[in-house]
Formats: C-alpha cells, sequence, structure tokens
C-alpha cells in the first residue's frame, strides 16, 4: 500500500462511536492519513482515484492503546519469574538494569517490543523507560504513536546521574518533539517509593507548567501502600493530591489496593486509571476494581506493562484478561462486558493519552489508524457475535493488517517498518549476554 488514499472493504466494522456498534458489509476511506468517512461497501467499491483492499472475512477496528509499558524490558521476557514485585524487582530486575542497561540494549528491546505490539493490533503504545530518546527514535520508526513518559528520579543510571539530568534530558526530550505528530512526551515519575517528595512536587509544577500528561506506578501493591501510610501517615494517593500532581492530565498505573475513598479520591480529582491485568495477576500484585472505578466516573485505560512481567505485549490478549478478571474480582458477570472492553482498550485509552480527538475510534476527521482482524478460523465459528468472539475467544494472533496516520505498518502478517529476521538474530545475541 503506497498510496495516501485508499479504502479497506471488510465484512464488519467496530466502530466504537456512533450509534451503531457493528456496521456490516461496511468499508474505511482513507485520505492524506486521515479516515474521510465509513460507507457501505457497494457505495465505497464505486470511488474512483484510489486504491482498493479487499478482506473478506475480517473485521475492521480502531488500532488498540496500550496505555502503559517498559518496551525494552522485552529483553528481560522470562528472566525472572514467580516472584513478588519487591523481590522481582530488588534481586533480580533492577541489579540486571544497573549493568546492562544502554542506548543499544534499549534499541534493540523497544524494536522486538514494537514488532510483538504492531502484529498484535496495538497502534498507540505509551512508554516509561530509560533512554527515552532511543526508545521515542524505535517507536516512531516503527510507526508506532507513541506517548513518551521520561523517567524522573534521582538514582544514578546510565541515561543520567542525578534528578536535575534526568529533568533537563527530558525536557529537551519534550522541545524536540513538540511538533511532532506521533510522538507526545510526558513525565514518568517511577513511584512514591522510588522518588521523594520534593521531586515529585518539582514534577507537579513542571507538568503544570508544560500542560504535560504524568505517569506514576500506584497502589500497586497492598505493601507498598501500607509501608507508605506506616511511614508518613499519609496514603500514596493523597501524597499526590496534596502537591498537585494529581489532576486530568495523570494516569494512575495499576491501582490494585485501593479502598473507597482512594476512588473517590480519583474521580474527585479527573485522573485516568491504567489497569494492566496480566502483570497484575503474574506478580500476585492485586486486582484493580475496575467496576468501581468505572461507577465512580473514573475513566480506565488499558495497559500490558513490561513483558518482564506479563510475559507479552499482545493487546488482543491483554483486553481478554481485562474482562474475565474485572468479573471475577467483582463476582458480577456482567462487570465489563465485551463492547465496555473493546472501548477501554480503544477510546477510553486514547482518552486517558489526552489523544482521543486524534485516535481512539473510527470516525470521520480522526487519524486512520486502525487494525483488519481475520475471523475465519473454526474457534470463532459459528461466529454468533463479532464482539464477543473479538473479547473471549481471540488467540491474539488474529491482526493481519494495520495502519498507523494512514501508513501501512503490518500487511499479510507481514511487518512493513521492522526486519523479523533482524530482530530474531539482536534477540538471540542478547540471550548469550544476559544469559545468568
Ligand atoms: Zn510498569
Amino acid at each position: 500500500m503506497t498510496s495516501v488514499n485508499f479504502a479497506v472493504h471488510a465484512d464488519t466494522i467496530i466502530p466504537v462511536s456512533g450509534t451503531q456498534s457493528v456496521l456490516n458489509n461496511y468499508s474505511i476511506v482513507v485520505q492524506d492519513g486521515l479516515i474521510k468517512q465509513l460507507l457501505p461497501s457497494t457505495e465505497a467499491r464505486q470511488l474512483k482515484d484510489l486504491d482498493h483492499v479487499e478482506l473478506p472475512g475480517h473485521v475492521l477496528m480502531p488500532g488498540l492503546v496500550n496505555a502503559h509499558g517498559h518496551a525494552a524490558m522485552t529483553l528481560l521476557r522470562g528472566y525472572a519469574d514467580d516472584m513478588p514485585l519487591s523481590a522481582w524487582l530488588n534481586d533480580k530486575i533492577w541489579p540486571l538494569e544497573s549493568q546492562w542497561v544502554s542506548s543499544e540494549f534499549v534499541s534493540d528491546g523497544t524494536d522486538l517490543a514494537a514488532a510483538e505490539m504492531l502484529l498484535s493490533g496495538i497502534t498507540t503504545s505509551s512508554d516509561m523507560y530509560f533512554f527515552p530518546d532511543v526508545s521515542a527514535r524505535r517507536l516512531r520508526a516503527a510507526g508506532l504513536r507513541t506517548q513518551l513518559v521520561f523517567p524522573v528520579m534521582d538514582i544514578p543510571t546510565a541515561w543520567a546521574a542525578d534528578a536535575r539530568e534526568y529533568l533537563d534530558k527530558g525536557l529537551a526530550l519534550n522541545d524536540h518533539f513538540k511538533h511532532d505528530d506521533l510522538v507526545d512526551i510526558g513525565f514518568g515519575p517511577h513511584s512514591t517509593y522510588s522518588v521523594d517528595e520534593s521531586l515529585l512536587s518539582q514534577t507537579a509544577m513542571l507538568a503544570n507548567e508544560l500542560d504535560a500528561v504524568v505517569q506514576i506506578h500506584l497502589h500497586e501493591t497492598a505493601a507498598e501502600v501500607l509501608s507508605h501510610v506506616e511511614a508518613t501517615g499519609e496514603r500514596p494517593v493523597d501524597l499526590l493530591a496534596r502537591i498537585g500532581l494529581l489532576g486530568p492530565r495523570t494516569q494512575c498505573v495499576h491501582m490494585t489496593a485501593v479502598g473507597n475513598q482512594d476512588i473517590e479520591t480519583v474521580a474527585q480529582y479527573g485522573a485516568h486509571v491504567i489497569h494492566c491485568p496480566r502483570s497484575n495477576m503474574k506478580l500476585a500484585s492485586g486486582t484493580c476494581p475496575v467496576k468501581k472505578f468505572k461507577d465512580a466516573g473514573v475513566n480506565v485505560a488499558l495497559g500490558t506493562d513490561g513483558a518482564a512481567s506479563n510475559n507479552k505485549l499482545n493487546g488482543l490478549a491483554e483486553m481478554q484478561a481485562a474482562s474475565l478478571l474485572a468479573k471475577l474480582e467483582s463476582k458480577d458477570p456482567t462487570a465489563m462486558s465485551a463492547r465496555d472492553t473493546i472501548q477501554m482498550a480503544t477510546l477510553d485509552g486514547a482518552r486517558a493519552l489526552g489523544l482521543d480527538h486524534v485516535t481512539g475510534s473510527l470516525e470521520p476527521g480522526k487519524s486512520a489508524d486502525f487494525i483488519a482482524l481475520d475471523f475465519t478460523h473454526l474457534g470463532m465459528e459459528p461466529n454468533h457475535q463479532i464482539e464477543s468472539n473479538l473479547v473471549y475467544a481471540n488467540l491474539g494472533s488474529e491482526v493481519t493488517w494495520s495502519w498507523i496516520a494512514g501508513k501501512n505498518v503490518v500487511k499479510n502478517r507481514q511487518l512493513q517498518t521492522l526486519d523479523s529476521d533482524a530482530l530474531h538474530h539482536k534477540a538471540a545475541a542478547w540471550r548469550g549476554k544476559l544469559s545468568p
């Protein structure tokens, strides 16, 4: 696909907008990277002066939004499993990172992550990791729409020596990408247990000045909340509220260890929650009460977290896990329907990232960020209900085509912006280097 003007004809479209949740025998018409219109296929096939892509047996939908991740950690997939969060971080991940993380590590790991995300339908990703300048370049080169939240901390790493350098480099990154159509920059203080109050306050001030987003791991485990309360007498979310770091541009990642008062606080300040069900389950961190947050009016998005704690970056698998876990957690099978889950993985994710005017649904004028899924395999039969199949019966491998800002990034299951063979070779080299 080289043309900037084209039409894709499929059996079904899930637009995540408008009054109809499913449009049968419809097409998407794209002009100059934007969605021009959704039309019945009989009409769209008559259009002249554009390329036509026929995808029988396929469903078209908005690309998925992965609202929280650490792409480069894909090189640590399966390196340390079956451990609780604190031991996993302190005994395994942080020591390994201090030894190995470099611009080369981040470049190769991010490319691998980008490939996996694209092939599972993710078109927008958020990333929090060292060398965010490298991640931003690599994710952009892969064609992904990206929110990069740069690390804010006061621990020397290969990327920055102290808090001043983290902030200086992050702000320079923000300047560099100020007018970029695919990359947005925000602040990524890791957590309230790894960043002290004065640096969090400074982050709040700078983020307010720049009107930038802030993403932070928050209330990830009960132990984290308990130790903070014991040390300070305050709950972590209340600390953020007190210092001006909780608001409509704040993305609270995890939120598993919460009481009703925490849910009310997040709702009152208009902050967003990013739910990472597979990471929370694997680390046995806890369960985010998604239904309670949504009932309180809080926007909840979906994230994979890093491949070191998931262990995959598959947008379809994450949707499936989110819906099932919400039902189990609330003991209510109606807690999160297939339709609710699809919206969480698309439009609500875009909303959390402040990008819902650009992406997250199929509407004229929005960016042409959409995917095609092959629904012809036996595991989908007899295909009574498209949305149900998409969430509950997906194998995670249905995505065949993907476009971001109208650019074709996956074609017939083949990556168009990354070299699969080169990725295998680089991964093998890192397996050799990192082997314990
Ligand atoms: Zn994380």
